[in-house]
C-alpha cells in the first residue's frame, strides 16, 4: 500500500523523502500546482506526485496521510479520508518516529522564530551538534532523511500540533497565546489554545515544560490539562517564589533552580522590548537544562541581534530611527513593538486583515503613537477604527510613499515604525518581500543623504 502525502510544499517534500529513504511506496498529492523546486526534488528523487488536484482513488488507498499543515480539515478530500477511517497526520508526527535525538520543540503565537534560533545559537555555540527545522529552515522530516543529529530544535505552529498522536517533546516550550488563525479554529480561542498545549501531549515526569505564566490563557487552559512534566514559568512581573523561579525585573534576569542559581544582566541581551526578555529567558533555560555552561550562555547571548523583520533597526535617515518590524502581522505583536519605544512613533500599518480588533491598540495608540500610515489596497478598515483618536493619519498603496510620508512628519529622535498587524499579502509577496522593500527605501534615502 502507498503512503500518500498531502501537500507538496517543504513539510510534503520532506516527509516524502523521509518515506523514499525508509524504502516506503510515496505518492504526492498537491490541490494546487508545486513549486518549482519542489517539483524539481521530487523529480530528482524519483517520488510519483500529482498536481493540480487530488486523485480520490489514489489517496483513498493509502494505509495512511501525511498532511501538511497549510491543509485545513474542511477541504472535501480531508473529509473523505476521515469517513473512511484512514489515519491522517502531521510531519511531524512521521518524523518523530525515525528521529534519534533529543526534541525540544517551541511554539506560541509570537515569538517562536527568535526563541527557535536563540536556542540554536546557545547549543551551537557550546559545540552541540543540533539542528533547527520545523517552521524555520528545513522540515523535520527532511532534516532526519538528511543527517542524524543529537538534538532537534523544532518551531512549531498550532497546525503542526493539531496533527500528532505520539509526538514527544523532551523539552516543550510555550512563549504566549493570543487571537491569531482563529480562522482555523472555528473562530474558538479554546480550540486554538488546546491546539497549542498539545505540545505537553504525551510529555512525562522526566520532561521539561516551559511556560510564560503572565498569560492568562495558558494559566487558565494549562490547569486543565494535569500534566506530570517539570514546569519552568517564567515571569516579567512577579519576583516568582517557588523553584524553579525564572523571572525579570528592570536589571536582570534571575534563573533559580534546585541545585543552582544565576542572574543575567539586561545589558548582555540586545533584543528590543520587554517581551524579548520571555523569549530570552525560555532559551537560556532550555540551554540549561540540555547543559550549556553558563559562561556559554553569557558569553554567547550578546552575539545574538535577533532576526530581520522582528523590530529590525534599518538605519536614520533625517535622524529618524526606522524599525522594520514586518513579521508583526497580529495585534499582540504590534503591542510589543510600541511598548518597546520611549520616544514619539509614526506608525506604519495595514495589509490583508485577518479580521483584527483594533479597539484593543487604542491606549497604546493614544500614548505612543504621534500619526498613522495606512499602508494596504483597502485601509478602510483600519481608518476607521484609528479615525476617533483624532491622529494625523495618511493612506498609501506603496511602500516608498509610505515612508516618504511618515518621514516628514518626523522630527530628529522620533521613530518609524513598520509594524503593520497584517498579512502582507495584498501589495507583496509575503513579509520578508515588505520588510526588505522597507529596508530598501530607508538605504537609498541615507545614500542620498550622504551624497547631498
Ligand atoms: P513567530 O515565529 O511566532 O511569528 P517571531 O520571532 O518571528 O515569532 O516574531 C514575530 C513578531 O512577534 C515580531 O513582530 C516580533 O517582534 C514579535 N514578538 C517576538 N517575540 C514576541 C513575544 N514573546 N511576545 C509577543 N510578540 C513577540
Amino acid at each position: 500500500m502507498t503512503l500518500v502525502i498531502l501537500g507538496g510544499g517543504e513539510s510534503g517534500i520532506g516527509a516524502a523523502l523521509l518515506a523514499k529513504k525508509l524504502g516506503l511506496d510515496v505518492f504526492v498529492s498537491d490541490a494546487n500546482i508545486i513549486a518549482t523546486q519542489y517539483k524539481h526534488f521530487l523529480i530528482t528523487h524519483n517520488i510519483p506526485f500529482e498536481e493540480g488536484g487530488h486523485s480520490e482513488e489514489k489517496v483513498l488507498c493509502s494505509q495512511e496521510v501525511i498532511k501538511s499543515p497549510g491543509i485545513p480539515n474542511d477541504i472535501a478530500i480531508v473529509e473523505l479520508l476521515l469517513k473512511s477511517g484512514i489515519p491522517i497526520i502531521d510531519e511531524i508526527e512521521f518524523a518523530a518516529r525515525y528521529g534519534k535525538g533529543k526534541i525540544i520543540a517551541i511554539t506560541g503565537s509570537n515569538g517562536k522564530s527568535t526563541t527557535t534560533y536563540l536556542t540554536y545559537h546557545l547549543l551551537k555555540e557550546a559545540g552541540f551538534h543540533v539542528a533547527i527545522a520545523g517552521n524555520m529552515g528545513y522540515s523535520f522530516a527532511r532534516c532526519i532523511a538528511e543527517n542524524s543529529y543529537d538534538y532537534y530544535i523544532l518551531e512549531l505552529s498550532s497546525f503542526q500540533l493539531d496533527g500528532i498522536n505520539n509526538f514527544k517533546a523532551d523539552i516543550a516550550c510555550l512563549l504566549n497565546i493570543t487571537s491569531d488563525h482563529l480562522d482555523r479554529y472555528s473562530h474558538s480561542i479554546a480550540a486554538y489554545a488546546r491546539a497549542k498545549l498539545n505540545i505537553l501531549r504525551n510529555m512525562s515526569s522526566a520532561d521539561h515544560f516551559i511556560y510564560n505564566a503572565d498569560d492568562p490563557i495558558i494559566n487558565q487552559y494549562l490547569y486543565e490539562l494535569n500534566t506530570s512534566s517539570r514546569l519552568y514559568p517564567i515571569s516579567i512581573f512577579t519576583e516568582m517564589q517557588f523553584l524553579p523561579a525564572i523571572y525579570s525585573n528592570n536589571e536582570a534576569c534571575y534563573f533559580k533552580f534546585k541545585e543552582h542559581a544565576f542572574s543575567i544582566n539586561h545589558n548582555l541581551i540586545h533584543l528590543p522590548g520587554p517581551h524579548n526578555r520571555y523569549n530570552t529567558m525560555a532559551a537560556v533555560t532550555i540551554a540549561m537544562l540540555v547543559g550549556v555552561p553558563l559562561d556559554v550562555i553569557t558569553s554567547a547571548l550578546p552575539s545574538f541581534y535577533g532576526l530581520p523583520h522582528r523590530i529590525e533597526w534599518c538605519g536614520a535617515p533625517q535622524n529618524v530611527n526606522c524599525y522594520n518590524d514586518s513579521k508583526a502581522t497580529n495585534i499582540a505583536s504590534v503591542q510589543v513593538a510600541l511598548l518597546s519605544f520611549n520616544c514619539p512613533i509614526i506608525w506604519i500599518v495595514g495589509g490583508k486583515d485577518k479580521g483584527n480588533d483594533y479597539t484593543v491598540l487604542l491606549p497604546i495608540i493614544r500614548e505612543k503613537v504621534k500619526a498613522i500610515i495606512c499602508l494596504g489596497k483597502d485601509n478602510a478598515t483600519i481608518m476607521q477604527a484609528f479615525y476617533p483618536l483624532g491622529l494625523p493619519m495618511q493612506e498609501t498603496n506603496n511602500m516608498s510613499s509610505a515612508v516618504d510620508l511618515a518621514l516628514s512628519m518626523a522630527l530628529p529622535g522620533e521613530v518609524i515604525l513598520l509594524s503593520p498587524a497584517c498579512a502582507s499579502f495584498d501589495l507583496f509577496k509575503n513579509f520578508e518581500d515588505r520588510g526588505n522593500q522597507f529596508k530598501k527605501k530607508i538605504t537609498c534615502l541615507l545614500s542620498n543623504e550622504k551624497h547631498a
